[in-house]
């Protein structure tokens, strides 16, 4: 359908070098060099970037998000990356997280603006810590949105090989859709695409109640989130080869904008809420929080600690004489 150039890898790895931690001046300096750079690039209030391409042949929104979860500030932005020539696995030194989460969503979505897919492309801001730049988006570009009667939006913000999500909470994309996608995606031969209700947040969850048919695929990183993220480069290159082929406009839409089933039961879905509300109030109001910890007599040790134990979980470095491919194999029997 477009003329198929080799994706471009280096331009993944130079995408994956930069550490972007949310509100950073890493990640604004990213943005004004790599998005805004781009003609038809258009910025909202909240510093979410928009690039429409041929919007009169098109009905789909393609979505990621600019920030990385690394720690902020850091003295140096720059992740040491590390290839291993065998499985074509990409990890870093193991002192930071890889940011293929969302790395490699840009770098399809840079790649399908370059090649002239129509669309319209959603780099979203602050992801990492709640969701808040599609949030924002879906108040603000209430009628921007609207204008391009969109059937379906597509995030590339999912960990593993196979997942095409209808469910991030509560339902997001039906059935029909996700296996008319996991269809087209699964032209290549290896791919095992399929409908998945186990979804958690990314940006398209923000876009239910007003674009009918909102998913993520998984986009070949794992272990997101800690310095063990791996990201399998052959799997990415073989998927944009195929994000660059399918018919967007052809996948049926079927979900009504009301309709929120839940897989899960209701305790489950209310303790998440739970927590985003909790970490917006935190946020909101740090000073005070510690102000309340403190008359609930936490001390700062015992506080730190609690801390740390947490952080463990996802920054420890495994033991140098540890075999290198504990770290970088996946969990399960991955991508042939
Ligand atoms: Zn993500």
């Amino acid at each position: 359908m477009f003329a198929i150039t080799k994706p471009d890898v280096q331009k993944l790895f130079n995408i994956l070098e930069i550490q972007r931690p949310s509100g950073s001046q890493s990640e604004e300096d990213w943005v004004t060099n790599n998005l805004l750079s781009i003609p038809t690039a258009r910025m909202d209030a909240y510093g979410n970037v928009f690039v429409a391409v041929s919007m009169d042949k098109s009905n789909t929104m393609f979505s990621c998000h600019t920030d990385t979860v690394h720690p902020k500030p850091h003295a140096d932005f720059k992740n040491k990356l590390v290839i291993d020539p065998m499985t074509n696995h990409l990890f870093t030194d193991h002192k930071s997280q890889l940011g293929a989460d969302d790395g490699t969503g840009i770098w399809f979505m840079l790649a399908m603006i370059d090649a002239k897919v129509p669309g319209l492309y959603a780099f979203h801001r602050d992801e990492e810590v709640g969701g808040l730049g599609s949030d924002e988006s879906a108040k603000i570009n209430k009628e921007y949105l609207a204008s391009f009667n969109l059937e379906r939006c597509i995030a590339f913000d999912r960990h593993y090989y196979e997942d095409v999500i209808t469910h991030q909470g509560t339902r997001c994309a039906s059935d029909t859709f996700a296996q008319a996608l996991s269809d087209q995606l699964n032209i290549t031969p290896g791919f095992k695409f399929k409908p998945c209700d186990s979804g958690v947040f990314t940006d398209s969850a923000n876009y239910t109640h007003m674009i009918p048919e909102c998913t993520n695929l998984s986009v070949g990183y794992w272990s997101q989130h800690t310095i063990k993220e791996t990201q399998d480069v052959g799997f990415a290159e073989k998927l944009l080869d195929r994000l660059l082929q399918i018919n967007w406009e052809s996948l049926p839409t079927v979900r009504d904008v009301t309709d929120n089933d839940s897989p899960f039961d209701e305790f489950d879905f209310m303790y998440d809420k739970f927590n985003m509300d909790m970490l917006d109030l935190c946020e909101q109001h740090p000073a005070i929080i510690a102000e309340i910890l403190e008359d609930y007599g936490v001390g700062v040790s015992e506080l730190q600690e609690l801390v740390d134990e947490k952080l463990d979980l996802i920054t420890t470095p495994m033991a140098d004489d540890q075999p290198l491919d504990h770290w970088y194999m996946p969990p399960w029997n991955g991508y042939k």
